[in-house]
């Protein structure tokens, strides 16, 4: 009885060892990951550079021909603009995405913007830098500018992504971030199910800029995902009634074009 007692006893404390290694090994992988995503931003095994050999393969980074103005791919080469941009006259100057708004990166931004994955911000923001290097130097923006959230939804989901993405990529380019220049003061939701012409609606008058901000020349604007531009639009028409003269944006992703 005593042995057995004694033979419970050491399993258990191999046990409480065994959960304590699991332990510490989790908060080291938290640490690290406070540093720079240790998983792949897109699949989850573990990748040192933010992303899998595997998924470096499959998700491409958006290549030409693409939209003049939106980003968006076209189908011909020759095609100056998507078949939204030839519509719609927008009030930004040009803008671009990394990748198509389908898996795995819809998914990704999906955890990084309702998970909590805030780390994948950084290997975003390291790809925007380099893949943009060009257009941004043209560019020669003064501030960025992430797309503000309402408050209540900042509120409830802790943060805005926008914002996080908006820092890391302010950090790399060593232009300022001014995240408060502009504030959401309408609650839309679920833009998702209007078409173009609705979200326009919904968002005029969605945004305000702040009274004692100073305007600037050239202003990025950084936001998830790129859908028909109305969100963008509505930004870049209100800061330029306040005196910016032009407007750019990078997001993640894009919807699909031609
Ligand atoms: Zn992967
Ligand atoms: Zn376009």
């Amino acid at each position: 009885m005593i042995q057995r007692m004694k033979k419970t006893e050491k399993q258990k404390n191999r046990e409480r060892k065994t959960a304590e290694k699991r332990r510490a090994k989790l908060i080291w992988h938290r640490i690290l990951e406070l540093l720079y995503p240790t998983t792949c931003v897109f699949c989850g095994t573990v990748a040192s550079e933010g992303i899998c050999e595997s998924c470096r393969k499959e998700v491409k980074i958006l290549q030409e021909p693409l939209c003049k103005k939106c980003g968006k791919p076209v189908r011909y080469e020759e095609q100056e603009y998507c078949y939204d941009c030839q519509k719609i006259i927008h009030f930004y100057e040009q803008g671009r995405s990394l990748w198509l708004h389908k898996m795995p990166v819809s998914q990704s931004i999906y955890q990084f913007k309702y998970r909590n994955r805030r780390v994948f911000a950084q290997y975003y923001a390291e790809q925007m830098a380099e893949q943009f290097a060009d257009l941004l130097r043209k560019w020669q923006i003064e501030v960025i500018i992430p797309v503000p959230i309402h408050k209540s939804k900042r509120r409830k989901r802790g943060y805005n992504q926008a914002e996080v993405l908006a820092k890391e990529l302010s950090g790399r380019l060593e232009v300022p971030m001014e995240a408060f220049a502009v504030r959401r003061v309408q609650k839309t939701n679920a833009l998702k199910e209007m078409n173009p012409s609705e979200r326009r609606r919904a968002l005029s008058g969605a945004f305000a800029v702040e009274d004692d901000w100073k305007p600037k020349k050239k202003v990025l604007l950084v936001d998830d995902i790129y859908t028909t531009g109305s969100t963008v639009d509505e930004l870049a028409r209100i800061l330029k009634e306040n005196g910016v003269q032009k407007v750019y944006f990078l997001t993640i992703s894009v919807g699909q074009g031609f």
